[in-house]
């Protein structure tokens, strides 16, 4: 059978997509476009931030996802002409598809976040993409001196990966207390509650008395503006100019979703949840970060079960079958210090324009004994394994 499928970004939503493709049905051409022939992943980076981690664990090539079949282009994707079903690569090819999916990940929302650019972030880098920002705040860490301050400041949701600020916080004070115990960590939040809240205050407590400490939105702790030439942090409550300035903007969609008219006012994409085509553009889906998923957590796992889902979908309908609704798992792990994890897992459905959670989800009992952490962070290791070997072979 013929048909042709584009998939933008080779990621953990797209790398998936891509693979599931071509294993439902040989005959699919489907062509992988992303510029960077390494990926750099995101979950186990805030390891590498702390220093127990090299970056190159983190990084995974296309080859296997070219050896089975996939054509793998390593360009961005600059237009996309949904009328002529086409999109063009910054080389100036245009390439013709049956179907697109987007899985571009997230772009940062820059006007939310006065005084924040691209300039900017090599001063008081976010660090939310893995690879050169990662490094950078590591350098930042590591020349610190004993007695200073990183500060972290936290976006409202929807954003990626919702618990991973507090991880961060969690490690970054498992450095210092272990190389500059006289510093702390100050996260500057723009929410009151976060996910899995009570594990992360408990743990703070055990493992770092009050090294961490933590201004929610109620406090005042919402920052408004940055001024990068003074590595000054500006909240509703006050000023802040730590030693170490992690900042992570507000995000949405990345921009290529948007250049396809594929966003709405939220800047993230409606989708029709049972097939991921966007509510706005035909035969375009759109997954992972990317997507407005309601219920379900922006999550490499959430990714890829969104980017296996989407190719079941995308067979059925250029065969002319109906869908199956999908139900999807997430599972997300927290490292806060070595051998000391939790997790978090849940079960999504389609309901109206996005997922919702439903039965069989489970989150690590607050009060459990120390080996369950144990045993936990090296689950987290397991997935980490399984999920990259899985999408990127
Ligand atoms: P990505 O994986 O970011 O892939 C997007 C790809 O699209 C990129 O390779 C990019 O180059 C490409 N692209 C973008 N625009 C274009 C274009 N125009 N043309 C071509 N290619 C393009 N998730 C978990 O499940 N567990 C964790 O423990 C975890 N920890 C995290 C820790 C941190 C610090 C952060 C920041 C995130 C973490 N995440 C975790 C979240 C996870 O990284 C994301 O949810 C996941 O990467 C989303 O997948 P995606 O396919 O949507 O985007």
């Amino acid at each position: 059978s013929k048909g042709r499928v584009v998939v933008v970004g080779g990621g953990f939503g797209g790398a998936a997509c891509a693979r599931a493709l071509k294993r439902a049905q040989a005959g699919l051409q489907v062509i992988l476009i992303d510029p960077n022939a390494i990926f750099t992943a995101c979950p186990f980076s805030n390891e590498v931030i702390a220093g127990l981690r090299n970056i190159d664990a983190q990084q995974f090539g296309h080859e296997k996802v070219a050896a089975e079949g996939v054509t793998v282009i390593g360009q961005t994707v600059t237009t996309i002409a949904p009328e002529q079903r086409s999109v063009m690569t910054a080389d100036g090819v245009a390439l013709p598809y049956d179907r697109l999916v987007l899985s571009p990940g997230i772009d940062f929302h820059f006007e939310a976040l006065p005084g924040y650019d691209e300039a900017a972030s090599a001063k008081m880098p976010h660090a939310w993409k893995a690879g050169a920002q990662t490094l950078l705040l590591r350098k930042q860490l590591e020349a610190m001196e004993d007695g200073g301050t990183v500060a972290i400041a936290v976006p409202a949701n929807p954003s990626r990966c919702p618990p991973a600020p507090y991880e961060r916080a969690s490690l970054i004070a498992h450095y210092l207390k272990t190389k500059k115990p006289r510093s702390k960590v100050l996260i500057l939040d723009a929410k009151d509650n976060f996910s899995q809240q009570r594990l992360f205050e408990k743990a703070w407590k055990e493992l770092y008395g009050d090294m961490i400490e933590r201004i929610g939105l109620s406090q005042g702790g919402r920052v408004t503006s940055v001024d990068p030439s003074t590595k000054t942090i500006v909240t509703e409550f006050g000023n802040y100019t730590p030693d170490v300035a992690n900042v992570i903007p507000p995000q949405r969609a990345g921009h290529i979703a948007e250049s396809a008219g594929a966003t709405d006012v939220t800047g993230w994409c409606p989708i029709d949840p049972v097939t991921f085509e966007s509510k706005l553009v035909r035969n375009v889906h759109v997954i992972g970060d990317a997507c407005l998923g309601g219920g379900i957590p922006k999550s490499a796992s959430a990714a890829g079960a969104q980017g296996k889902a989407c190719a079941a979908a995308i067979v059925s309908l250029l065969a002319g079958r109906t869908p199956e609704t999908p139900r999807l798992t997430g599972v997300c792990y927290n490292i806060v210090a070595p051998g000391y994890g939790f997790s978090l897992s849940g079960n999504y459905q389609p309901k109206g324009d996005v997922f919702a959670e439903v039965e069989g989800g489970a989150t690590s009992p607050v009060d459990a004994p120390r080996e369950v952490r144990t045993r936990e962070a090296t689950d987290a290791e397991r997935w980490f394994r399984t999920i990259t070997a899985d999408t990127f072979g």
